[in-house]
């Protein structure tokens, strides 16, 4: 299977913008298991700016474009660092690509992307991809990575999309707040009745919340590739996914 995961930033970091050492150890390490089963794997990673944020000791995250693209920078920096050091331990080449939406709108720059992720693929490695923070400005920004996943599994035509998040799916209401609330195992169809699911985006530091996880679902499945919002919290989820186990909220492609 070619499968596109996407991790979040409340996944990776703990409150204070700070690494969480343990859960990415373990991400990376179940990571490297899939793969060496003979899964090809490309990871969506956020935490650039959150890292950046933890890294520059800033109380929060930072709303001014200059600092916010200064704590990417720096950020992304730490980000590989520590994919390169762990997934080193388990033999595998990790690759960075920084994107923004130019390289999706125009055809020359889209095949580039395309060509060179075959090309990655075949050798083995594990691209690991972000948007390019520091350079994107209003006209050019994708904006969230549930979204920039989205167009990456599209466009390696992954059969599958991942979003590990810090909710374990989508629920019929708000599971902080309604007792009744219900997780929803499978979505075949994203009419208005499940986008009007999607409440107010989670933590400090995540960009996106529920409503750009259902769009990044209305991108892939209108193309031929099924998507999974699941629980980031245990990565071990990622071994039942591989083994298709009813994990999180599973939305079907319309196209197969
Ligand atoms: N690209 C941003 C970062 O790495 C995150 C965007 C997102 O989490 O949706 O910090």
């Amino acid at each position: 299977m070619r499968i596109v995961i996407k991790v979040g930033t409340s996944t990776l970091t703990h409150q204070t913008g700070s690494l969480n050492i343990r859960r990415v150890e373990k991400l990376c390490k179940v990571i490297s298991d899939l793969k060496n089963m003979g899964n090809e794997i490309v990871l969506v990673s956020s935490g650039a700016i959150g890292m950046g944020v933890g890294k520059l000791a800033l109380n929060e995250k930072p709303r001014d474009i200059p600092t916010k693209q200064a704590a990417a920078a720096v950020g992304q920096c730490e980000l590989m660092y520590t994919y390169d050091k762990l997934f080193s331990e388990y033999h595998h080449t990790v690759a960075q690509i920084l994107l923004t939406s130019a390289d999706f709108d125009f055809d020359e720059r889209q095949n580039n992307f395309q060509n060179t992720m075959a090309r990655l693929l075949e050798l083995g490695a594990l691209p690991v991809i972000n948007e390019n923070d520091s350079v994107a400005t209003d006209e050019i920004v994708i904006g969230d990575n549930d979204t920039l996943a989205a167009m990456v599994a599209v466009n390696v035509s992954a059969n599958l999309l991942v979003l590990l998040s810090d909710i374990n799916g989508l629920y019929t209401a708000d599971p902080h707040t309604d007792p009744n609330a219900r997780l929803i195992h499978k979505v075949t169809n994203i009419d208005e009745n499940i986008l009007s699911l999607a409440g107010d985006k989670g933590s400090k530091f995540s960009t996106g919340g529920m409503i750009t996880k259902l769009r990044a679902a209305k991108i892939v499945t209108e193309r031929g590739t099924d998507m999974i919002i699941a629980s980031g919290e245990d990565p071990d989820v990622l071994y039942d996914i591989a083994d298709n186990m009813e994990v999180g909220t599973r939305f079907y492609s319309n196209t197969k």
